[in-house]
């Protein structure tokens, strides 16, 4: 059996650690705000190297908050890539504008930038980024037709702690970025969990206010607000796990290179192509192949964990059918038939990755 995630494996190694900084928050009762949330706040802003993070409750809510803080004009068109999680576009409607979606690229499967540049129109308002999978998209094009085009970057970095771009680390690149500490993403609690993080101070200010009922103070409101916090006992585990993060990530791009390396040469399957530009987090390792489903039901066989990110492109689902934006072929739109994302995790061996490579090797003779 190899598992798609080993979070159980994961805690073990950390157990003692883990374990006190639970009892203490408890013992203590500091169970909302506090010192282990702007602990975490500090140690995950200095990790991201932008100079604000605001703990909030998951990664949905930080691209909400992040919307809104920036108070874009009413029903502006936000551009987001259609082979994402619905996050990224639910947000765009929670907060009174309206998805645009654009097609990724084949290669390293981020926003495709000439396929953006067809979607601004003069309603266009901001671009939300998602670094897909763990890849950075490529940020200076993008920053440049923003530029040119007066839009905002909102940051979707759910899938790409620690990813850099060029050297810098993402969440620290656009206007503002929003994290999801969901516990299957690579830096995860152990219940939901989110931030957003921006280098400008009015924003964050801004997002506080948001997340805290537009507080000024205990009981004194500056607008309305809303509450989505980030539970201490969370921030106290993530504290302890940003000590790992990057141990764990270098396992992780280990485990992708070995991957590269086992599964050259198969003509059914094309790998994940990884820019020199980037400091790719592999969230996610995914393939491509006409012969999806078939590798997919013998790695099951084989006792292989493997998944599909994402079965329905944005575009197609029922949700998104009032906008009537899927009439198009172009790739994002039809990825969700070939993609296919095997194991990967700080724990998967050499061994492993080569019997994933025979099962795939024996699926498609
Ligand atoms: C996980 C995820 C989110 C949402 O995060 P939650 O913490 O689950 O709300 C947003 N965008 C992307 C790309 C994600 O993968």
């Amino acid at each position: 059996m190899i598992k798609f995630l080993d979070l159980n494996s994961q805690y073990q190694g950390i157990k003692q650690e883990i374990d006190s900084v639970i009892k203490e928050v408890i013992e203590t009762s500091s169970f909302i705000g506090g010192k282990f949330v702007s602990h975490f706040e500090d140690d995950f802003s200095s990790y991201i190297n932008a100079k604000y993070c605001i703990g909030v409750g998951n990664g949905t809510d930080a691209l909400e908050i992040a919307i809104e803080a920036l108070d874009l004009p009413k029903n502006s068109e936000i551009i987001v890539p259609a082979n994402s999680f619905i996050a990224s576009s639910e947000a765009v409607t929670r907060t009174g504008h309206r998805v645009i979606f654009s097609d990724a690229n084949a290669e390293d499967y981020t926003i495709d930038i000439d396929d953006l540049k067809t979607r601004i129109t003069s309603n266009t308002s901001a671009i939300i980024v998602v670094h897909l999978y763990g890849h950075p998209c490529h940020m200076e094009p993008i920053i440049e037709l923003a530029n040119n085009h007066g839009l905002k970057i909102i940051e979707d970095c759910a899938q790409a702690h620690g990813a850099e771009y060029k050297g810098k680390r993402v969440g620290s690149i656009g206007d503002i970025a929003a994290f999801s500490f969901y516990p299957g993403k690579n830096l995860g609690a152990y219940g939901d969990g989110g931030a957003i993080t921006t280098n400008n101070e009015s924003l964050a200010e801004k997002c506080r206010k948001i997340a805290n009922h537009g507080r000024l103070s205990k009981y004194d409101h500056e607008f309305e607000g809303r509450n989505s916090r980030l539970d201490s006992i969370q921030a106290a585990i993530l504290s302890v796990k940003l000590k790992y993060l990057e141990e764990w990530t270098n396992k992780r791009i280990k485990a992708a290179d070995n991957y590269l390396i086992e599964l050259s040469n198969i003509n059914a399957i094309t790998l994940p192509v990884r820019q020199d530009w980037a400091r790719q987090v592999y969230h996610l390792f995914v393939i491509r192949s006409n012969e999806r489903d078939l590798i997919k039901a013998e790695l099951n066989k084989q006792g292989v964990d493997c998944g599909i990110h994402y079965p329905i492109a944005l575009p197609k689902l029922k949700a998104y059918e009032y906008l009537n934006q899927y009439n198009e072929k172009g790739f994002a739109w039809e990825s969700d038939k070939t993609l296919l994302s095997l194991p990967i995790n700080e724990f998967i061996t050499v061994d492993e990755i080569r019997l994933i490579g025979q099962v795939i090797r024996s699926a498609i003779k």
